[in-house]
Order: C-alpha cells, then sequence, then structure tokens
C-alpha cells in the first residue's frame, strides 16, 4: 500500500496540512480495488514528535476509506516513518556517521541514542539490499556504485533518506 505521501518534510508542516489542505494527502485511486473517489475517514494519533517538550503530541494520521471495497488506508508525510518512533532526518544523519568510519559506540554517544537502535539501524541498512536494487533500478546513476557505502551517498547527495523510502513505499515495499 502506498502511505507516503511526498511532502511535508517536518511535523509542522504537516500539522498544517492536516488542517487547510488535507486533500494533499487523499490517495488519487484505492491500492486495494483501483476506485478513485475515496472518502476521508478521520484520523489515528500517534507520538511522532521526538523534541524535548514533545508538544506536538499525539500527531494525527490521516485516513481514507475505499467506497467500494471498503477498505481503509492511512497516509504519512515525509516527516514520520512508518515503523519507526525515531525520523528519517535524524536515522540518515546516524548512517552518514557510520559510513565515514566512526564506530557504533561513538555514534551512539554522539547523538545521545541507545547502542542497539544505532547498531540495528546499521545493520538494516547493510542488509537492504532488495532496496538497493529498486532504487538502482530506477536511478539509473546509482547503478554505478560499487558498494553499499557509495552507494548510499550517493543516494543521500541526491534525496533525503525519507523521499528514498517513500519511492520504495510507492514501489510496494514495506519500509521501516
Ligand atoms: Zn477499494
Amino acid at each position: 500500500m502506498h502511505r507516503i505521501v511526498f511532502a511535508f518534510l517536518t511535523l509542522e508542516q504537516h500539522l498544517l496540512a492536516i488542517r487547510c489542505t488535507p486533500q494533499s494527502y487523499r490517495p488519487d485511486a484505492c491500492a486495494h480495488c483501483g476506485c478513485g473517489c475515496l472518502w476521508g475517514h478521520g484520523c489515528y494519533h500517534r507520538k511522532a514528535d521526538r523534541s524535548g517538550d514533545a508538544e506536538l503530541n499525539p500527531v494525527p494520521i490521516p485516513r481514507f476509506r475505499c467506497p467500494s471495497c471498503r477498505r481503509t488506508c492511512s497516509r504519512l508525510p515525509l516527516a514520520i516513518c512508518p515503523r519507526r518512533w525515531y525520523g528519517w532526518a535524524l536515522q540518515q544523519q546516524v548512517l552518514l556517521l557510520l559510513i565515514a568510519g566512526a564506530s557504533l559506540r561513538r555514534t551512539a554517544a554522539v547523538f545521545a541514542l541507545g547502542y542497539h537502535t544505532v547498531r540495528r539501524w546499521w545493520r538494516w541498512l547493510n542488509t537492504s539490499q532488495t532496496f538497493v536494487f529498486h532504487l538502482r533500478s530506477r536511478f539509473a546513476e546509482l547503478g554505478r556504485c560499487a558498494d553499499s557505502a557509495e552507494f548510499w551517498l550517493t543516494c543521500f547527495g541526491q534525496m533525503p533518506l525519507c523521499q528514498a523510502m517513500a519511492w520504495l513505499d510507492h514501489d510496494g515495499l514495506t519500509v521501516p
């Protein structure tokens, strides 16, 4: 299911869109049956604000319902990961430091993150061959990269991690 919308890099932009331009989240068609007129189906709420005061929580996530097959779907901005509590921007910074050669322990300390969280993200990046394959297929210039480190450096030079993940989500892959 295509859940990530190619817009709204910050929670503030997302909240403004929910209030002022909610139609920007409406899918063109149902991912299950192709019906072209999904209805707004309210919002569910989740925690997404990792700042110190977390004042934006709970964050509304818009839902839509297909009048034909009756299934519902939700839509996320680039600012929110489908399955991870931390945002893409922080993950990208962490991964860049690791690619540059910093140790897991050092990186965890720099970003005040748990060692196991950083290790999980690093392992994920280095075992995401399916993601690499799909991104290489879509962006020819990424096909020339020799190894994983060069691939992701080139990728991040062209688009932020959130956008790369949105493309994979668009291709039907399950992103974290
Ligand atoms: Zn449907």
